[in-house]
């Protein structure tokens, strides 16, 4: 059976040294630390290297547990910590390598084209260059820019070339904005444990409580670990829509659950327990679910076993490992 990965990180020597750079003198964002740790000099993480090899040990990890294929897409952060001019040079910079290693090994690597949001115009035309010259598959961001989330009209270039390109975006996580990210700072609660998933939950929820996909009925959105929690909420969050309407909610033509079934698809990344994807399988339908493994985060053998074992028809295993990614991300 084919195996996509839809969630596999890479970085680029030249994107490591900057945020090397970045986190040379403390920063008051909240990803401070989780950068320095993998980046930062000195550093003994072996993340920086995993995420930098593309074609040995990753291809070598990949046949070892029969991965037909990894979604790559530059670690979060991305650019987005980057001053605008920077942050454009490297994401083009990095989408030449990524298109680069997709041609010349179609059958194991497909891409999703980065981007700098804090140009919101000149991100737009990064995507169409990404999709039209280089053929990538799809964008991804890392969450918030400046503190700053994709429903502010400001960023709604980017949303028009997704749509318009029809090609999805994937919203990573990184650390919290900065509001969001204080109580998040005690007991090591801003990372993958809990902030992450807060941070894109409250992303994708903008998303949809701002009226923001009326305006882009066709923009099609994925995230990771198993839907950021939101697909357990889902009841909760239309019923105080309907039945309690506060100030700021905005006029909707869907609940907030519909959008979710017309808007988002989802993947397993980092969340290998069967209870949820059963879950996520029966709230959103198994066409909406998409397996990965999160590379080099999270350990092939244990998606790979996750995913062998899933209590899921053939069929539905058929869709998660490859059949969805092959129709949400244009991959023949
Ligand atoms: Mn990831």
């Amino acid at each position: 059976m084919r195996k996509i990965a839809a969630e596999e990180a890479f970085s680029i020597p030249e994107v490591a040294d900057t945020l090397a750079e970045l986190v040379s003198e403390p920063i008051a964002a909240s990803d401070y630390h989780q950068i320095k740790a993998i980046y930062g000099e000195g550093s003994t993480s072996p993340v920086r290297a995993k995420l930098c090899d593309l074609e040995e040990d990753r291809l070598a990890e990949m046949d070892a547990h029969g991965v037909d294929m990894h979604l790559l897409s530059l670690s979060s952060p991305g650019v987005q910590m980057f001053g605008a001019d920077a942050a454009c040079a490297l994401a083009e910079l990095a989408n030449d390598r990524l298109a680069d290693v997709v041609h010349r090994r179609p059958e194991r690597f497909a891409g999703l084209a980065a981007f700098a949001p804090q140009t919101p115009r000149r991100a737009a035309v990064e995507m169409r260059r990404s999709i039209d010259e280089l053929h990538l598959h799809g964008f991804l961001v890392n969450s918030h820019t400046n503190d700053e989330y994709l429903d502010d009209p400001k960023y709604w270039p980017i949303l028009e070339a997704a749509e318009g390109l029809d090609r999805c975006l994937y919203i990573h996580p990184r650390c919290a904005s900065s509001g969001l990210a204080e109580p998040l700072r005690a007991h090591g609660l801003l990372g993958a444990i809990w902030g992450f998933g807060l941070e894109v939950g409250t992303h994708v929820l903008r998303l949809i409580l701002s009226g923001t996909l009326d305006r882009f009925p066709d923009l099609s959105l994925c995230i990771g670990h198993m839907g950021e929690a939101i697909p357990f909420w889902q009841w909760r969050i239309d019923d105080r829509w309907r039945s309690a309407p506060v100030a700021g909610a905005s006029k909707l033509e869907l609940t907030p659950s519909e959008y979710l079934k017309r808007n988002v698809v989802i993947t397993t990344s980092g969340v290998e327990d069967p209870l949820a994807l059963d879950y996520s399988i029966k709230a959103l339908g198994a066409e909406r679910v998409l397996w990965a493994i999160d590379h080099p985060f999270q350990r092939t053998a244990t998606a790979v076993s996750f995913m062998d074992r899933a209590p899921v028809t053939d069929d539905q295993r058929e869709m998660l490992y490859h059949r969805n990614a092959e129709r949400v991300f244009h991959i023949s």
